[in-house]
Formats: C-alpha cells, structure tokens, sequence
C-alpha cells in the first residue's frame, strides 16, 4: 500500500465499524474521511462531510478547545463524554475518542463517536423511577426501612425517622448500629423484640406482622417483607405503623359495648358476665348473692315535666346516691331508661334487706336542680341465689316481677321474690299484644272505687279503675299495662274506651234515679290529642250525661309539658261544663302559678303521702300543706289510699274534704258497687250525692 492510499486503506478499515468515525487531516484538521454510521448519527450523507473542519462540527467548547490545542500542538488524544450536534440541530450524548496515528508517514487523527442516547434513555427512566419511588415512600403514612440480608440499612423515610423519634445526628450520619441501637431501646420489651427480629432475619423470606409498644406510649404495628430481585430476596422492607389511636378507639369501642353511654355504668352484657362470675363462685364456696332491681317511680313525669336533658341528670344524681350504698365489688348496671340492676356479693335476705334500705334512704333525700326541688323514689325488687334461681335469666324474672309488684302496691319500697308470686311471668310483649286483643274481644271492665265525704260519710262519687282479665295472663294490673299503653300510643284507644263506658255507666245510673259522678284518669297523650275536647264533648252529648257528672283526673306533668296549651284545653273543657281534677298531687312538679290560673275543681292527694299516715311527721305536714293550699285556693281536696281508720281521722282533722281508699273499699265492679252502696234492685230512694256545680 503506497502513501497516498494510506487514507483509503482507513476508510475501507472504518466503514465496517458500528460506532462512528472520522478521519481528521493532522496537518489540515480537515475531515478526510468519515463511515456510514458517521453519517448517521450527524443525519447527512458521509460525503457532506469531508473536508469540514473538525473544529467547524464541534458542539461542545471542550472540543473546540481540543482541536485548538491540536493545531497548536500541545495535545493530540482526548477520550471523554461529549456531544454531538446533528445536521437538524439536535444533540446525541456520545462517548468520544481521538487519537493520532501514523500510517505511511502520514499524521491522522481517528475520531470515533459511540452514540449514548439509548443509554441515556434508561438512565433517564431509571432516574424517573427512583425519584417516584422515593415520593411514594415519603408520602406514605408508614415508617419504611429498608435493609439488606445482613441487617444493613439501605434507607429509610422520613415518615421512619419521626416514628422513631430518631435523633438529628442519626439521621446525617450512616451508623447502622447507632440507629438499630435506638430502636432497641425505644421499645418496652427491649429482650422480646430483639429476639424477634433476630428471628426474622433469621428466616430471609418471611412475611410477618407483630406490634409493641414505644416507651413514648405508642403502640407500633410491624409488618415485613423479603425485597426480591429476579426471584431471589436481596434484603427486607419494614413498614411501621402508629395503631395507638386506632387501638384506643378499638378500646373504646370494647368499653362502650359493655357500659351504658349516659351513666359509664355497666350495661345488660356486662351484667351478665358479672353475675356469671358471681354464680360461678357461689356455687364453689357455697356464698349467696343478691340480684336487686331498682326502678325509678314515676320517672316519666320528670321527662314530660322538664325535659329529657334535665331527666338525663337526675339518672346521673341518682347513679352516684346507688354507688354510695354499695361496696366497691358489687356492681350496679343499668339496664333501661330508669331501670338499674345491683349485683350485691356474699348477701343473704338480712344484707339484701340492708341494701334495700340503703337505696330507699338514699333516694329519700330531697333531690335540688336548678332551684327546683323534688323527691324521686324507687321500688325494688330482690331475687337471692341460689334460693330464687341459679342463673341470670330466672333471677332477673323474679327480681323484677318482685319490683312490679311494689309499684302495685303503691312505689317507693322493696319486696323480696315470693314463690308462687310470679307464676306467669310475662314480657313486655306479651301483654302489648294481648292488651290489643282485650280492647277488640272486650277483655276490658271498669270497677267503680266509692269516694266517700268525709264530713257526712257519703258516697259522692266513684273512680273509675279499669281492669283486665286475660285468660292467659291472668289478672294484669293497670300499673303494668297503662305505662306500656302510654308508650305504644295505645292508650288512646284504651282512653276512648274508658270515656264512653263510664260515661254510658253514669247515665245509667242517672237514668235508674241515682246521680253518680264518675272521675276518669286521662293519661298525658290522650289529653294532647287534637281532637281530644271534641270527643270529650260528643261522647257526654251523645249519651246525654250532665257534664259535671264527669270528672277528668289529670296529673301534674299533664298540666306543666305545655303550660299554655293546657290552660287553653281546661278552660275549653270548663266551658263543656265537666270537672277537673289533679291526681297523685304532690308527686308533680307543678308551680302554684300555673296552679292558680287553671280552672281546676279538686285535688286528689298521693297515696304516697297518706300510706304513713299519721306516724310520719314530714307526711303530715306535706297532707296539712296540700290540704290548706286546696282550701286557700278554694278547690275541694281528696286523699286516696286510706286504708286505715286514723288515717281518716287524721284527714278529717286536717280539714280535707273526702277520701277514697280499701278503709270504705277497693274498686268494685258494677254489681259489687250498687251492692255496696246498698241498692241491689234499681234505686226506689235517691241516694244523697255530693252536690256538683252547675
Ligand atoms: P290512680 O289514678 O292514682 O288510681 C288509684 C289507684 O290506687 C288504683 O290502682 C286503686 O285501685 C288504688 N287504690 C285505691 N284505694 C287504695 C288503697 O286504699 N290502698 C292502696 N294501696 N291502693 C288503693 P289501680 O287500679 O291499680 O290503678 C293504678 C293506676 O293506673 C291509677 O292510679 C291510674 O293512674 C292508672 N289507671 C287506672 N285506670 C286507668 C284508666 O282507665 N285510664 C288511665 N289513663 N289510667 C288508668
Ligand atoms: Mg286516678
Ligand atoms: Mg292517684
């Protein structure tokens, strides 16, 4: 090969090569020759190329540089990454090589260019991906931490470091074992924890969740996963996660499911385990307990009175008087609106008795919110084990049937289960569905209790009680059905019922020559019915009844709910001409104002207040007060419940004017009644009846 084919012999060599290459001119530094893939990676014909400069193509002032350190002879070689500009303007990241040989005599520079644009692509993408990896790790809610299969940490996230707590000069510098050593002693269980996650490394595949506690007070849950390359694991990721609050709301939710909302008192399903435990140890020590059911009397006259709110504080007030009367290792639960249980450990009758008393004393002292004084009283009822029963269920049945029992017999006391007491215990239920059958199958009666004039010892009127046979239940008592009608709403059709029956009874009564004024109790729904008036006034007219033959006994909280609309109502009934009555007066709350404005013609005094008549000095003066009140505001006053022969003597001497009560006798049906009263037959003589205003 002759000297001037030297150039033609390195072409030939460079035309196969896959990168590109120029031959540079060392005298000229004129392009003499330049491959295909040179053409191709500036975009034009290779021909184009030669004898341009090399200078001329440079796109980077480090190539300039070097070509002018070329031409002055200080350098001929350079190999670092450069750029390339493209005929269309565009750059292509190369790596770029010169180097001078000699060939021939002949001085060339070989310039090759490897295009690292693909190579740049992944870098690029490789980039990308790990700056959204690392957003995604920091935007997590959890603490990551990544290490490899030797422990050793390869990062973690910020999230990591403030769950942690990790101190500032842990977090600058990379000390593996400074951070592991602080996690270490973070933890409560230091010992279980490091042997945990010793055991996790141990195992490189894994998967595992736990949770421990931080001395910080912070539960951490812990889940882990192998991290894996091509199938095999390179090292582990831990995730941490702050459970504490979701734990303490879990805990909260646990709490709530067994106490009662308003009170923090036990409910039902704690009850239950309590007495289950109970039982549990009764039966291997051979202790007795006591299941005691305290319900509130008249509870509901405080809620209708003053609101639900101020019903809801007095269920507080009287938790805390229950609590005091019990050790700290009986429970009280409460079960219902104003039903509460006591679990009273290792009693017999006399400590059951004992407690009894206690709650009755407590709940006798006068209850005062927001100026407003009051007294509530309770009825209980108490079931022993294993006497009354050997589990929950039975002892409920009897300490309940035992409490409904003292609400018959007139409230505010206690009663001890009795067998035979309760032979047909009955639900709720029950007796709302049988009720309905008794007002379509006539099940209902009224009897008719005589009230009688203190004064003279007549008879002047009677009450009408109603009352309910039902050939299943046996006798069911008004206490027990009237509170579960007024509720339902039935008792507004059990109310229409009573008003016509003792209406019709009356004029037949009137119409066989015998004037007798019948008092029906109208129950707090049925006297705010819209139409109630209209019904009143149509049943008397249509039965042809003098209205003041009727009376209607309302009670306190009736008149109080919606003071306004009551005195609208009364003076609409005056208007119709029937009589007024307030019944169980004194267990109210009405205000002598109110009292003052409402065309009210009688009081009936609580049988409450009668029962410890004339032994009770507080009774008394209570009787004296109501009695005078009746007299200074010209009303007529009654007392019911007497029983006794000094209670009436007692009332006589007060100044009150008449008396119903088991002393003349108890509520009488229809016959019994006019037996009673001495006439069997149709009146031939007008019995002498209490003189009504006209
Ligand atoms: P109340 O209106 O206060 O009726 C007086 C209650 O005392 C009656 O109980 C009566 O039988 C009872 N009683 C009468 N004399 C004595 C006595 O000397 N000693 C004792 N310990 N008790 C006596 P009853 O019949 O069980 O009625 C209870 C309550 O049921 C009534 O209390 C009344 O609020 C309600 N009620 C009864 N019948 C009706 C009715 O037809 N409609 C409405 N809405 N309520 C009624
Ligand atoms: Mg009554
Ligand atoms: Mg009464």
């Amino acid at each position: 090969m002759t000297a001037p084919d030297a150039r033609g012999a390195w072409s030939i060599l460079i035309e196969g090569l896959l990168d590109a290459v120029w031959l540079v001119d060392a005298t000229t530094l004129r392009i003499v020759g330049a491959n295909a893939a040179a053409g191709t990676l500036l975009g034009v014909d290779p021909g184009t190329l030669l004898s341009r400069t090399a200078a001329e193509l440079s796109a980077t002032p480090e190539d300039l540089a070097f070509w002018q350190s070329v031409a002055n002879g200080w350098q001929d070689a350079i190999i670092s990454e450069s750029l390339v500009r493209r005929f269309n303007g565009s750059v292509v990241p190369v790596t770029r090589r010169v180097n001078r040989v000699e060939s021939h005599g002949q001085a060339i520079y070989v310039v090759v260019f490897h295009d690292r644009s693909a190579h740049q692509a992944t870098q690029d993408e490789l980039e990308h991906r790990l700056s959204e990896l690392r957003a995604t790790l920091e935007s997590t809610a959890d603490g990551i931490l990544v290490t490899d299969l030797s422990g050793a940490i390869r990062g973690f996230n910020r999230r990591f470091a403030a769950l942690w707590n990790l101190p500032e000069d842990l977090l600058t510098q990379r000390d593996d074992a400074a951070v592991q050593a602080w996690m270490r002693r973070s933890v409560v269980d230091a010992a279980d924890y490091g042997r945990r996650l010793a055991a996790i490394q141990d195992a490189t595949l894994l998967q595992t969740s736990d949770v421990f506690s931080l001395h910080s007070g912070q539960v951490i849950e812990r889940v882990t996963l192998p991290q894996c390359s091509r199938g095999q694991p390179i090292g582990r990721v831990f995730s941490f996660r702050d459970i504490t609050e979701k734990l303490a709301a879990s805990q909260r939710i646990e709490e709530l499911s067994q106490t009662d909302p308003l009170t923090g008192l036990p409910n039902r399903r704690l009850l239950a385990d309590r007495v289950e435990f109970a039982l549990a140890m009764s039966q291997r020590n051979g202790h007795s307990f006591a299941l005691m059911v305290v319900n509130l009397d008249r509870f509901k006259h405080i809620n209708d009175t003053f609101g639900l709110g101020f019903g809801d504080r007095v269920l507080l007030e009287v938790t805390d008087r229950i609590k005091g009367c019990l050790r700290s290792l009986d429970t009280v639960a409460r079960l219902g609106s104003d039903e509460f249980v006591l679990l009273v450990h290792k009693a017999d009758a006399t400590g059951a008795e004992a407690t009894a008393r206690r709650v009755i004393d407590a709940m006798s002292r006068p209850f005062r919110m927001d100026a407003i004084e009051f007294t509530v009283t309770c009825s209980i009822g108490v079931a022993l084990c294993p006497d009354d029963g050997d589990n929950l269920d039975e002892l409920m049945r009897r300490a309940d049937a035992a409490m409904h029992r003292v609400k018959e017999l007139g409230r505010a006391s206690f009663r001890f289960h009795q067998p035979h007491a309760d032979a047909a215990p009955r639900s709720q239920m029950q007796i709302d569905h049988a009720m309905r059958q008794a007002l379509v199958s006539g099940q209902f009666r009224l009897h008719y209790q005589p009230q009688i004039d203190l004064g003279t010892g007549r008879v002047i009127g009677a009450e009408a009680l109603i009352r309910w046979r039902d050939p299943v239940l046996g006798d069911v008592s008004p206490a027990e059905f009237i509170p579960l009608a007024e509720e339902s709403g039935f008792i507004i059709a059990i109310g229409d019922w009573v008003l016509a029956q003792a209406v019709r009874q009356a004029v037949e009564w009137r119409n066989a020559g015998w004037e007798m004024p019948v008092s029906i109790n109208v129950s707090a729904l049925q006297f705010q019915q819209a139409d109630f008036i209209e019904r009143v006034s149509a049943t008397v007219k249509a039965a042809g009844l003098p209205p003041q033959l009727l009376e209607l006994e309302l009670t306190e909280s009736i008149l109080i709910h919606d003071a306004e609309d009551a005195l609208h109502r009364l003076k609409a009934l005056e208007q119709l001409g029937v009589m007024l009555a307030i019944d169980d007066f004194g267990t109210g709350y009405s205000s002598l104002a109110y009292l003052k404005r409402f065309p009210i013609d009688r009081l009936k005094i609580d049988r409450s207040f009668i029962r410890s008549l004339p032994g009770d000095g507080g009774d008394m003066a209570i009787v004296n007060a109501i009695v005078q009140l009746a007299h200074a505001m010209q009303l007529r006053v009654i007392a019911e419940g007497v029983e006794t022969e000094p209670q009436r003597q007692f009332l006589l001497d007060a100044g009150c004017h008449e008396f119903q009560g088991f002393l003349y006798s108890p509520a009488l049906d229809v016959d019994a009644f006019e037996q009673r009263l001495g006439r069997s037959a149709p009146a031939v003589t007008k019995p002498s009846v209490r003189l009504v205003k006209g």
